[in-house]
C-alpha cells in the first residue's frame, strides 16, 4: 500500500499524460508554451479570481507576494505555529520576521484568538510593524476566514492564503485560492493538485499585484521584455508541468475531489468512535491533503504507527515540530508557553493513507488494524 498512490493516478490517465507529455515534445516549446496561459485561465476560473499568475514552486509563490508588497526588515507576519516550513520560511527570505500563532486543536489552523492576542503583543511590544496574516489552509480545510478577515480589517493587515495542501477546499461553495488579498498554491507531485516536479501559483483579484508579480517572477520585465524595470527573479511553471497539469486538472474536477471525500467517510464510519478524526466544519468541504487521527499519547502513537509499519501501511507524522521549535529559528528564543495546542498536537497527530484511488478494502483493512491496536493497547494501560 502506497501513503499517496500516484502510480494509480499514472496508470488511470496514462494514455492522456503520455499524449500531453510528447506534444510538448513535438512542439518543443518548453517554457511559455500555449499550455500555460491556458492553465492559468482555469485555475483562476476554478478558484473563482480575476488573476493566476504560476511559477516554479509553492514557496516561490509566498515569497513573489510578500515581495510585491515590499514586506521586509522591521516588518512582522502572523503565520500558524503548526504548518510545513516554508510559510514562515518565505517570511523570513524577504527579511521580515514571522510572529507565530496557536492553532485549534480540532481543525489544526490558525487560532483566530490567539492571533488577536499576538497582533495585540506585537504592537505593544513594538519591535515590528505588523504587515500581514499567512493563514494556512492545513490538511486541505480552509482556515476561518469569517474571523480571520474581520481582524486584518480592524489591524490593517494583509491577508496571504497559504493553499498550497488547500486545492480544491471551499466553504460554502467559495473555493480556496480566493480568499484574502492574494493567495498561492503549490504543485508539488504529493498535493491534492500535484505535477510530476515543482510548480506553483498565485492568485488576486488585485490589477496592480497581477501585473506585479509578473514582473517580480520574470526578472523584473517592464513593459518590453528586454527593459528590466526593478531587481526580479526567475520563477515560471514550465510547459511541461502545465501540460501534465491539464490532464490532473480534468480528475480532479470530473472525480477525484468526490472521490477522497468519499474515502473519508469511510473512515469517519470505521474510524470516528474509537480516535479523534478530522473535524470538518458545517458548510466546509476539505480537499484531504492529509487524513489525521489524534492518539492520547507520544508512545500510544509511537507503538501505532510500529504496528501498522509491520502490516505494511504507511503512515507520516505530520509534523513533529512546531515552528518555533524549528532550529531554524531558535535564535529567536520563543519560549513555548504561548503554544500549548501546536506543542500537544506534534506528538499526538498521526496520518493515514488517503488519495482519491484508495478503495474501501484498503480503508477497512487500515482501519481494523487501528481498531485491533487501540483495543489491546488500551486495555493494558487502562
Ligand atoms: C508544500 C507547502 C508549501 C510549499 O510548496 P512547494 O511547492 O513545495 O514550495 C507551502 N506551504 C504549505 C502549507 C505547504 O504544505
Amino acid at each position: 500500500m502506497e501513503f499517496r498512490d500516484l502510480k494509480k493516478q499514472y496508470q488511470r490517465y496514462k494514455i492522456e499524460l503520455d499524449k500531453a507529455i510528447h506534444d510538448v515534445l513535438e512542439q518543443t516549446d518548453f517554457i511559455n508554451g500555449p499550455s500555460v496561459k491556458r492553465l492559468e485561465e482555469r485555475l483562476a476560473s476554478y478558484a473563482g479570481v480575476k488573476h493566476c499568475i504560476t511559477c516554479a514552486n509553492g514557496t516561490d509563490a509566498l515569497y513573489l507576494v510578500l515581495k510585491a508588497w515590499n514586506i521586509g526588515p522591521h516588518d512582522a507576519v502572523f503565520v500558524p505555529n503548526f504548518t510545513f516550513f516554508a510559510t514562515a520560511e518565505a517570511v523570513s527570505q524577504v527579511g521580515a520576521t514571522p510572529i507565530f500563532v496557536d492553532v485549534d486543536p480540532y481543525t489544526y489552523n490558525i487560532s483566530p484568538d490567539h492571533l488577536e492576542k499576538m497582533i495585540k503583543d506585537t504592537i505593544k511590544e513594538g519591535k515590528y510593524h505588523p504587515k500581514a496574516i499567512i493563514p494556512v489552509d492545513l490538511f486541505g480545510l480552509l482556515a476561518d476566514y469569517s474571523k480571520i478577515q474581520p481582524l486584518a480589517k480592524k489591524y490593517k493587515l494583509l491577508v496571504l492564503e497559504d493553499a498550497a495542501q488547500g486545492f480544491g477546499a471551499s466553504y460554502h461553495g467559495q473555493r480556496a485560492c480566493s480568499f484574502g488579498d492574494a493567495a498561492i498554491t503549490s504543485f508539488f507531485p504529493a498535493k491534492p493538485l500535484g505535477c510530476y516536479g515543482d510548480g506553483g501559483a498565485i492568485f488576486t483579484n488585485d490589477d496592480t499585484l497581477a501585473s506585479l508579480l509578473r514582473s517580480l517572477a520574470v526578472h523584473g520585465k517592464g513593459s518590453d521584455k528586454y527593459d528590466n524595470v526593478r531587481i526580479g527573479q526567475n520563477s515560471r511553471i514550465d510547459t511541461l508541468q502545465a501540460a501534465i497539469l491539464h490532464v490532473k486538472l480534468d480528475a480532479f474536477i470530473n472525480h477525484e475531489l468526490s472521490d477522497v471525500n468519499q474515502v473519508y467517510q469511510w473512515y469517519q464510519e470505521y474510524l470516528g468512535d474509537i480516535v479523534v478524526t478530522p473535524t470538518i466544519p458545517k458548510h466546509y468541504i476539505s480537499c484531504f491533503a492529509q487524513y489525521s487521527i489524534q492518539l492520547n499519547s507520544y508512545e500510544e502513537r509511537h507503538m501505532l504507527k510500529e504496528f501498522l509499519e509491520l502490516k505494511n501501511i504507511p503512515t507520516m507524522i505530520y509534523y513533529r515540530k512546531t515552528m518555533h521549535q524549528q532550529t531554524a529559528y531558535a535564535h529567536l528564543n520563543i519560549s513555548d508557553h504561548e503554544y500549548p495546542v501546536s506543542i500537544a498536537l506534534t506528538s499526538k497527530v498521526l496520518q493515514l493513507p488517503i488519495h482519491p484511488y484508495l478503495s474501501q478494502e484498503d480503508v477497512l483493512e487500515i482501519t481494523s488494524h487501528v481498531k485491533l491496536f487501540i483495543q489491546s493497547y488500551r486495555g493494558e494501560h487502562s
